[in-house]
C-alpha cells in the first residue's frame, strides 16, 4: 500500500534563518497561518473522505513548510493537540504525524513532546554535509548537527527522513557525492532529493543575477540525482520525493534552477537510458534491434519523458524496439531477453 500524507503548511513561522535558497512563503504557496481549528476541520474532512482502512493506516498528518520545532512552543502544541486525536495513538485512524525541521532545532525535550503527540516520523533538512557549502548558503548549522540530530531521532524510535539539495551555491559534484555518502551512513528511512530552484527574492537569486552562482546544466543535475537515487535505494533508503511539488508556486517564482513538474520521472528515465546505453556499449550486444521490455508502470521511463529516450536512441542511430511485458517487476527491464534491475525498490 502506498504511503500518503495529509499536508498542512506552516509557512516560514519562527525560523530565525534566511537560507540562501529559501523563500518559504513561496514554497508553501500560502501565507495564511493555520490554527488548531483549521487542522481539526481539515482532518475531519479527510477522515470522511478516506474510508479505506488500509489507506488510513498508511496516511500521516504532515506539518511541512517551515522549521516546525522552531516555531513558538504554544502554537506548535496547539497544532499538535489538534492533530493528535486523529492519530492511531490518539484514538484516531491515521498512522501518525510527521514534520520537517532544522537539524539544530532538535533536542530531548522536543522529541519527548513529539512522542506524546503521536509523531511517527521526523525529517531533517540536511541539504549538504559539507560545512563549507552549508556556510556559503547561510544555513546556520553544521554537518555535525545533522549527525547528532539524526542519532537522537533514531534513539527515540522515530522514522528518520533526510532531505538533501543538489546544486547549491559553492557545491561541486564531489560535494554532492560526499553528502550522498554521509547521508547513507546515517541510515535514514526516507530521503528527499531536491535539485535547487532559484526563487525570486532569495540570496541565490542575487548571486545568480550577479553571475557569481553558476548552475550545473540541467542534464548534469538529472544525472547526479540519478546516481544519488540509485545509491539511496540500494542502501535501503526510500526516496519519497525528487524535485519540488508542482503546487508550490515555484513555477511562477523560479528565476533559474532545476524545477520541473516531472523531475522524478525525468531522473528515472535517465537511469533507464544509461542502463540501455551501457548494454549497447558492452560486448554483450549481439543482435539488433535491441529489444527492450518493461512492465506497463515502467514503460514510460523506457520511452523517456515526452519520448526523450526514444528520440535520443534514434538520433544516435541505436536501433531499439520497445514493448510491454507485465511479467517484469517495477524495477526491471529486459534487454534482448536479459533481465536487469534498473534500480532497487525499497
Ligand atoms: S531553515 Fe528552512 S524554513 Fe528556515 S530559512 Fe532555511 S530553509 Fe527556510
Amino acid at each position: 500500500m502506498i504511503h500518503s500524507n495529509i499536508s498542512i503548511f506552516v509557512p516560514h513561522l519562527g525560523c530565525p534563518h534566511a537560507c540562501s535558497f529559501c523563500n518559504q512563503r513561496i514554497i508553501s504557496g500560502k501565507t495564511e497561518i493555520p490554527h488548531g481549528e483549521d487542522v481539526t476541520r481539515l482532518l475531519s474532512e479527510q477522515t470522511e473522505r478516506i474510508t479505506d482502512s488500509e489507506r488510513r493506516k498508511n496516511t500521516e498528518i504532515a506539518f511541512f513548510g517551515g522549521s516546525f520545532t522552531a516555531i513558538d512552543r504554544e502554537y506548535r502544541r496547539e497544532l499538535l493537540s489538534a492533530a493528535f486525536p486523529f492519530t492511531e495513538t490518539g484514538g484516531g485512524c491515521f498512522k501518525g504525524i510527521r514534520f520537517s525541521t532544522r537539524p539544530d532545532c532538535i533536542d530531548g525535550e522536543i522529541l519527548e513532546e513529539a512522542k506524546g503527540f503521536g509523531v511517527t516520523a521526523i525529517e531533517l533538512g540536511a541539504q549538504s554535509m559539507s560545512d563549507r557549502v552549508l556556510e556559503m548558503n547561510e544555513r546556520g548549522h553544521s554537518a555535525e548537527d545533522v549527525r547528532l540530530a539524526s542519532a537522537m531521532i533514531r534513539e527515540f524510535g522515530f522514522e528518520l527522513g533526510l532531505q538533501m539539495m543538489v546544486g547549491l551555491y559553492g557545491s561541486t559534484e564531489t560535494d554532492e557525492y560526499h553528502t550522498m555518502t554521509e547521508i547513507i551512513k546515517l541510515r535514514p528511512d526516507t530521503a528527499r532529493i531536491y535539485p535547487v530552484s532559484v526563487l525570486r527574492g532569495t540570496k541565490l537569486a542575487e548571486l545568480y543575477k550577479s553571475g557569481e552562482y553558476v548552475l550545473y546544466p540541467f542534464e548534469k543535475a538529472v544525472n547526479i540525482c540519478g546516481v544519488i537515487y540509485c545509491a539511496f535505494t540500494s542502501a535501503g533508503i526510500r526516496v519519497i520525493r525528487m524535485g519540488l511539488h508542482a503546487e508550490d508556486g515555484v513555477e511562477d517564482n523560479a528565476v533559474a534552477g532545476f524545477y520541473h513538474p516531472s523531475f522524478g520521472e525525468i531522473v528515472r528515465s535517465d537511469i533507464v537510458k544509461n542502463v540501455i546505453l551501457k548494454y549497447y556499449m558492452s560486448e554483450k550486444k549481439d543482435s539488433f534491434p535491441i529489444e527492450i521490455c518493461a512492465n506497463s508502470r515502467l514503460i514510460g521511463a523506457v520511452y523517456g519523458h515526452k519520448k526523450s529516450n526514444r528520440i535520443y536512441f534514434e538520433e544516435k542511430g541505436i536501433p531499439v524496439e520497445i514493448s510491454i511485458d507485465n511479467n517484469l517487476k517495477d524495477n526491471e527491464i529486459s534487454i534482448n531477453k536479459e533481465v536487469q534491475n534498473v534500480f532497487k525498490i525499497t
